[in-house]
């Protein structure tokens, strides 16, 4: 069977050992910079909700792990090293693994998964997270539509087309969606705008941003920039 093997790396043992929060700063500072550049410390402190203060307290943690983590600099934010950007990758893949499994065979609804992932994606071990996989039949995507990880931790290139940018007279097909909410993504399904669906513009107001579309070839709605901007298309 075809089961994630890192030999030699200390990836099982890193990952036993990450606790909740190193896992949360690793997503985040993954999210931020794509896994490469460098991403400030304002920046983590918002997209976590805490006090900068304690972001800086964290980053020289875990820029003083062994191995180390992140690169940090003051004033000039941190950079997930080899080693954070693996183990960033892991949790990502455990989260949306376990995000599809809920879906797929638990019957929970898109936007049910995010939560009860966010509090699994920690204590699975490698070995599960390769038998989900194969028991999924290595699933491509989570239910967002966001790209699952490999066992050997690649991802495919990322659209990162916004709907918002799209003009009247072009069409694309929804990606993934970028916001969480669980009412955001209830709405959404009513509206009918979810992964591998067709949309189309016919309308742009420039004033307030808001785009007319039709959505799989139904009617047409007035959709506001908050909606837009948070759902990614490709092949526009
Ligand atoms: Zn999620």
């Amino acid at each position: 069977m075809g089961f994630a093997h890192r030999g030699g790396m200390g990836g099982n043992a890193m990952t036993e050992i990450l606790t909740e929060a190193v896992a949360d700063y690793l997503k985040v500072i993954y999210d931020l910079t794509c896994g490469e550049g460098r991403a400030g410390t304002t920046q983590i402190a918002a997209r976590l909700g805490v006090a900068p203060a304690s972001v800086t307290g964290m980053l020289k943690r875990l820029a003083a792990g062994q191995p180390p983590l992140v690169e940090y600099h003051r004033h000039h934010g941190a950079r997930l090293t080899p080693a954070g950007r693996r183990t960033a990758l892991e949790v990502i893949r455990n989260h949306r693994l376990l995000e599809q499994f809920l879906h797929q065979r638990l019957g929970y609804r898109w936007d049910e998964v995010h939560a009860e992932a966010d509090r699994l994606e920690h204590v699975i071990s490698d070995e599960l997270a390769g038998r989900i996989a194969v028991a999924l039949g290595n699933p491509s995507h989570d239910p967002h539509g966001e790209p699952i990880p490999a066992s050997d931790l690649s991802l495919p290139p990322l659209p990162s087309t916004r709907l918002s940018e799209l003009r009247p007279g072009q069409e694309a097909v929804v990606a993934h969606v970028t916001d969480t909410d669980p009412d955001f993504l209830r709405y959404l399904s009513e509206i009918g705008l979810t992964p591998q669906t067709q949309v189309t513009v016919l309308d742009y107001s420039p004033y307030d941003g808001n785009l007319t579309v039709q959505v799989d070839g139904g009617e047409a709605q007035v959709l506001g920039p908050k909606v837009t901007g948070s759902v990614v298309v490709e092949n526009p």
